[in-house]
């Protein structure tokens, strides 16, 4: 219980599998972004966060509660974890990445696929919203008025008779 967050734990295996399984494409704890986020898709700018609920104090969680021994202790070191995991995505906010935390309890069986359909979803919209075209602009002529002046060949481009 050395570490706040290990390698390979179980949880972020789930959300890797997940994640590549629909097509996503990733790195592991990437050395080069504030703390070393355990999954990085480059693609959308996000950065994954696959959190401990004790360790990194996950609020109204009931696995996230202080062992009666020794809580001064915990109940600092948590706070100090926590304080950690904003900073980080602070400093990855200000870089122009997201950030998605994941909660160890929403990896359970039953809340599993809804929570990794969630991640989806976000991905694909941060994406969208990434891409979006700054301005739209309406084209002066469209193909339909141009096929009209010259008996219709415009139609049929795709479906020659
Ligand atoms: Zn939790």
């Amino acid at each position: 219980m050395a570490a706040v967050r290990s390698k390979d734990t179980k949880p972020e295996i789930i959300v890797r599998k997940y994640l590549w399984g629909h097509g996503f494409r990733y790195r592991l704890n990437h050395p080069r972004l504030p703390g070393k986020p355990d999954i990085v898709l480059t693609k959308y700018r996000t950065c994954v966060f696959v959190n401990g609920c004790f360790w990194h104090g996950h609020e109204g969680c009931r696995f996230f509660v202080m062992p009666k021994s020794n809580s001064e202790f915990w109940v600092r070191k948590i706070a100090r974890n926590r304080e950690r995991d904003s900073e980080v995505q602070q400093k990855l906010s200000d870089m122009g990445w997201h950030s998605i935390t994941l909660w160890e309890c929403q990896l359970k069986p039953a809340k599993r696929e809804k929570y990794l359909e969630s991640l989806a979803h976000t991905l694909y919209r941060i994406f969208l919203e990434d891409h979006k075209p700054r301005k739209y602009v309406m084209p002066e002529e469209t193909p339909a008025m141009a096929a009209e002046e010259n008996g219709n060949s415009f139609l049929n481009v795709d479906n020659p008779l």
